[in-house]
């Protein structure tokens, strides 16, 4: 056996998750790197500490395993480097601190995670940052409202809970031509299906809690920049003193092995329930961008290699608390799907959606938004069980 890697870098993305990011023969052959529990690192004289001239200088700046998992997260996201964050909020939160003063406008699309949402009316205007929604649909329209201080595009695609579609391409342009950082929260697609920086995006964001744990036990971020963008963004890391624990890298990194496999059977069962229901009377639509009558499908075709597990429908109702009733009573009914937050496990996962805090992309006044987390389940069961949410949703 060679030791000769070079053939990775133009292989299938399966062929990477399963051999990028550790190399066995660094560990006496042992195939997964070691769990290294940190704080202190030794140096062998007062020179060498003083210099810090080894590779490993103490727990918070990176050991063998968290290396392992950043150099994994690099080879797929094509990314100079990667840092490691304790939960996916904070994949967001860490590179706006690293790219944001106080003085900054910040451009963060309106269909964003609702908790970056929260981050940024608080934290972020305290510090002296000027928020401000877009439209998601607006692609080079964002030109008109940037202005002279502004310093940051975020971008999510598709939105949280409402899959809107982005031009991320076209934004990254314009936003480069007035030099701001793009920023993309990229937790839905994963590299497997989207690769941001290849679309001009400059930070690409994780919850890694979501696909690459895929077993819902598991908070972790990750955030990985262009070259022009690293030097700031590990600065950042360094001085918040935020990084990624041991025991938690080592998971995402195995979980990350069998992702390409996940995705796939999530891709197909995800799309086959949404055909489903696209299908019904009792359905007034589904947001999945990969079906055609979905408005973002051009764009999702164009640049996306897939879709993962999650989508959403609106369950139709006369009015806001009519709505409420129909969506509690469908999720009462469920017995396979789980009520919970997150997604990205081998579970279903169904939420009723709170738009409330949009400010732009509103949600409807006549449906209920629910949210769908398809898991690794046969589809027939989780079809049976929606169907049980129809019957009582029915009854209401
Ligand atoms: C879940 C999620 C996050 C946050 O991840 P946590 O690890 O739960 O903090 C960030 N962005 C998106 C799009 C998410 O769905």
């Amino acid at each position: 056996m060679s030791n000769n890697k070079d053939w990775l870098a133009s292989a299938g993305s399966n062929t990477q998750l399963c051999h990028t990011g550790y190399d066995p023969t660094a560990y006496h052959g042992f195939v997964n790197p070691p769990v290294v529990h940190a704080s202190t690192v030794l140096f062998p004289n007062a020179r060498a500490m003083e210099t810090r001239s080894q590779p490993y200088t103490y727990g918070t700046r990176g050991t063998p395993t968290t290396d392992a998992l950043c150099r994994a997260i690099d080879a797929l996201e094509g990314s100079a480097g990667t840092i490691l964050v304790p939960s996916g909020l904070a994949a967001i939160s860490v590179p706006f601190l690293a790219f944001l003063s106080a003085g900054d406008h910040a451009l963060i699309v309106d269909s964003v995670y609702s908790p970056c949402r929260h981050f940024c009316d608080t934290m972020l205007t305290r510090l002296g940052v000027e928020v401000e929604y877009y439209d998601p649909d607006l692609g080079e329209g964002i030109e008109r409202l940037i202005r002279p201080n502004t310093r940051l595009v975020h971008t999510e695609a598709p939105g949280s809970n409402t899959m809107e579609m982005q031009d991320i391409g076209a934004i990254s342009a314009i936003a480069h031509r007035h030099g701001c950082v793009v920023t993309m929260d990229n937790t839905w697609a994963t590299p497997l299906y989207f690769k941001p920086l290849q679309h001009g995006v400059d930070i690409s964001i994780h919850a890694a809690t979501k696909y690459p744990s895929g077993h819902s036990d598991i908070l972790m971020g990750t955030v990985s920049a262009n070259a022009e963008h690293w030097g700031r963004l590990h600065e950042a890391n360094i001085t918040l003193g935020i990084c990624g624990a041991p025991d938690d890298s080592y998971q995402i990194l195995r979980g990350l092995r069998t992702m390409g496999l996940r995705l796939d059977h999530h891709n197909r069962s995800a799309l086959a329930v949404a055909r489903w229901l696209e299908a019904r009377s009792d359905v007034a639509g589904v947001l999945h961008p990969a079906l055609e009558s979905f408005p973002g499908h051009a764009l999702w075709k164009r640049d996306f290699k897939g879709a993962s597990g999650v989508f959403s429908f609106l369950l139709p109702a006369a009015d806001g608390p009519g709505a409420r009733s129909k969506a509690h009573a469908f999720l009462d009914a469920l017995q396979l799907f789980g009520l919970g937050w997150s997604w990205g496990g081998y579970e279903s996962l169904a939420v009723h959606v709170n738009l409330s805090d949009r400010t732009i992309r509103k949600g409807p006044t006549n449906a209920a938004v629910i949210r769908l987390q398809i898991g690794l389940e046969d589809v027939e069961d989780i079809l049976a069980d929606l169907e049980r949410g129809f019957e009582a949703s029915a009854k209401v």
